[in-house]
């Protein structure tokens, strides 16, 4: 067996860069998998004015590029590339990422959970530009304006009625006349003024790419077939997130909706293999919690490595 490194940290979004950060200065010597969306769901915002420390905000990428550079300075190492198959059975832990193989004492899990998006091409060249899937990284710069968030869960709910502290009105569009969201969520935002109902209603298009920013939508009602153009000024996405847990299946545990399970945040089932960040918090879901439960699988790594 080659080299075998002490900590491996699949994921570089918050929580795994900060776990980097403090391995690194545990003298451990970190490799870090960045994995298929490098910087994680911060790299898809602009400004973050709720990260501590930063009077004026940080861009979210900015936020990001710190806290790598950071952990670098003290030996983090960094390295392209997506885990494929791990095999937590063996001890060291193996991990194959394309053709290399890599074994290691400690795994920390980092990988995070991916917005859910309708997939619309327009959908996905405004985000950033008035499509989000995170009102409370990014309601604030469309106050006094009006807003769509889409979805029919408690996720929706939640950003409809957080958006109603900015927006002048939120419409909330969902593609059934049933809703998923919990009575108490839904009877909220029923209650709140600010919120209007379109249900039966799916979005077929986003304008506007050209201009780089929402000018409005384009709707469908699924029962009348009626199309028509709808103003807002910005979209927000409510319609779940899908953890990135599918290589762990079989070897740890996850919920139904396929979050690992941990135990005091961090620890899964596999004494050395520990998981923070989104990828286990379906809860909170901030940079700051993230960067959190990735301090703690840093310090529980630290010490199994010493045991
Ligand atoms: P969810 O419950 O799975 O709801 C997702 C919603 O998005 C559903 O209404 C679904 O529509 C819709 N949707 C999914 N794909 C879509 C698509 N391609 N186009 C249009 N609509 C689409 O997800 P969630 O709201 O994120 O909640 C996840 C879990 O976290 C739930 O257990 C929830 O209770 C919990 N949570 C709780 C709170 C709270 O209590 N404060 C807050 C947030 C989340 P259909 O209904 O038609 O499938």
């Amino acid at each position: 067996m080659d080299h075998i490194r002490n900590v491996v940290i699949i994921g570089s979004g918050c929580a795994g860069h900060t776990a980097a950060l403090y391995t690194a200065r545990a003298n451990l010597k970190p490799l870090i998998l960045e994995g298929h969306e490098p910087g994680g769901q911060l790299s898809l915002t602009t400004l973050v004015e709720n990260f501590p420390g930063f009077p004026e905000g940080i861009q979210g990428p900015e936020l990001i590029e710190n806290m790598r550079k950071q952990a670098g300075r003290f030996g983090a190492q960094y390295q392209l590339g997506h885990v494929d198959r791990v095999d937590l059975s063996e001890r060291p832990f193996v991990l194959h990422v394309g053709r290399e193989t890599i074994h290691t004492r400690t795994l920390i899990i980092a990988s995070g959970a991916s917005a859910r998006w309708l997939g619309l091409p327009s959908e996905q060249a405004l985000i950033g530009h008035g499509v989000s899937s995170c009102a409370t990284c990014d309601g604030f710069f469309f106050s006094g304006k009006e807003i769509a968030v889409v979805g029919g869960g408690d996720s929706a709910m939640e950003e409809a009625l957080f958006l109603t502290r900015f927006a002048t009105k939120v419409t909330l569009i969902h593609r059934r006349e049933e809703f998923r969201a919990s009575k108490i969520m839904l009877d909220r935002a029923r209650h709140n003024e600010k919120i209007q109902f379109l249900t039966s209603t799916v979005v077929e298009d986003v304008y506007d790419p050209a201009k780089a920013e929402v000018t409005g939508l384009k709707l469908r009602n699924t029962s009348t077939k009626k199309v028509w153009d709808f103003p807002a000024s910005a979209m927000f996405l409510g319609i779940g997130h899908i953890p990135n847990a599918r290589m762990f299946e079989g070897q740890l545990d996850t919920d139904a909706d396929g979050y690992l399970v941990t135990k005091n945040n961090v620890l899964t089932r596999v004494p050395g293999v520990y998981a923070c960040g989104d990828v286990q918090d379906r809860r909170y879901r901030q940079a700051i919690t993230a960067a959190g439960t990735g301090c703690m699988a840093a310090l529980e790594a630290e010490r199994f490595l010493e045991e």
